[in-house]
């Protein structure tokens, strides 16, 4: 059987370094908010080229946060993909907004950036973009429609610039990268999680970069979001027992910090395996005519999931089992269809969202699988394609 992906085999890789890690963690007796934490949140923001990293609990509670340290709530709309996992738009509906959906476009899944001008209304504060599969979204026209909503700004000598700067600024939209499955891609040579106003990251065990539990972090170019952040996480305190407003208990403790600290090291080997991967994926189904990733040329994308398009993807599916090759769907059922916002005011159909669920199927992906497995994959896809047309 060739596992969709073999995290047992992965994470046994670093099994003496975890060993020490939780040595070093027992010896310290400090097991919140401490060096650990410290240290691999300096690492990452370097990593992906920001200021800042703030660990939290959770991929969800990353995006959450964000938007609250944003003071987006209820009233506000929040532009997210049709096409993502849940989290994105339970994020928006935990900080008391309203997600409006903006369809992908159908060669990338991505979120289409010229669908979502239509999408902006007066009630619009921020865009959150997934960079779906590992792959990035098209981050400049995005960007360039969040600050065509901002306040020009013509200077005048006398005037004090930066609280006016900051008001103007203010007025443009935020953009939020759900970057929950493309640690270390790239957009333009330019890592996820320095794209945007603010990034949040999962580290669930199956993503690129996972902890042995829950985990996630926002990384960050702006000072005073990182610093309401630390707030936010823990308890809207600074200092202890002194609460300065109505935060939360969200923080990424400090063994999951010392076994992220040490797969970091070696995450761009572990994307580099998935790329090669993918690359003979590739190759090897291109006779299969179904629909395979489309990379446009200014994506570095890390492979997070292979996905391709079958029109008899059921069938597909179930004789890849027979001939022993486990696929997973990402998704089954977009958030509009699910019965935990089906009765959300407004919600529209999403036909495009609609249709990849019933179509998209993703291959095994685990880096450094056995050549054999992946020749496996490819030839019983082969099979599976002629079967099936
Ligand atoms: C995994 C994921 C999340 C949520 O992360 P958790 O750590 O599981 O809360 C959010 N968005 C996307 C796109 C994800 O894949």
């Amino acid at each position: 059987m060739v596992p969709f992906l073999d995290l047992k085999t992965v994470n046994l890789r670093s099994r003496d370094a975890f060993r020490a890690a939780l040595d070093r963690v027992l010896e310290s007796g400090w097991f919140v908010l401490g060096s650990e934490t410290e240290a691999f949140e300096r690492d990452f923001a370097a990593y992906c080229g920001a200021d800042h990293a703030i660990g939290v609990a959770n991929g969800l509670d990353a995006l959450h946060l964000v938007l609250r340290a944003w003071d987006i709530g209820p009233g506000d709309e929040v532009i997210v993909p049709s096409n993502t996992f849940v989290a994105t738009w339970l994020a928006v509906s935990q900080a008391g907004a309203t997600p409006v959906a903006v369809e992908p476009d159908p060669a990338t899944h991505n979120i289409d950036p010229e669908r979502i001008a239509a999408a902006i209304t007066p009630r619009t504060k921020a865009i959150v973009p997934v960079h779906l599969y590992g792959q990035t979204a098209d981050m400049e026209p995005i960007l360039a429609l969040a600050e065509a909503r901002g306040l020009k700004v013509l200077e005048d000598e006398t005037a004090d610039m930066e609280p006016i700067l900051a008001l103007a600024e203010a007025r443009g939209l935020k953009v939020l990268e759900d970057a929950a499955q493309a640690h270390g891609a790239r957009y333009r040579g330019r890592p996820a999680g320095s794209l945007g106003h603010a990034a949040a990251f999962s580290f669930y065990p199956g993503k690129n970069l996972g902890a042995l539990g829950d985990g996630g972090a926002i990384t960050t170019n702006d000072a005073r979001l990182a610093e309401r952040l630390r707030l936010l996480r823990n308890y809207g305190s600074q200092v202890k027992y002194r609460h300065e407003e109505r935060g939360y208990n969200s923080r990424l403790d400090e063994l999951q910090s010392a076994f992220l600290r040490h797969k970091l090291a070696s995450l761009d080997e572990d994307n580099a395996s998935r790329r090669a991967i993918a690359s003979a994926y590739l190759a090897g189904l291109a006779a299969t005519g179904w629909g395979l990733p489309s990379v446009p040329n200014w994506a570095e994308p890390v492979w997070h999931l292979f996905v391709v398009r079958v029109a008899r993807r059921d069938e597909v599916q179930a004789a890849l089992r027979e001939a022993g090759v486990q696929t997973l769907i990402h998704y089954p059922v977009p958030p509009h269809e699910q019965a935990a916002y089906r009765d959300m005011p407004g919600v529209a159909p999403q036909p495009l969202a609609s249709r990849l669920a019933g179509e998209v199927l993703s291959l095994p992906m685990t880096p450094h699988m056995p050549q054999a497995d992946i020749e496996a994959v490819i030839r019983a896809c082969n099979e599976a394609a002629s079967r099936f047309r």
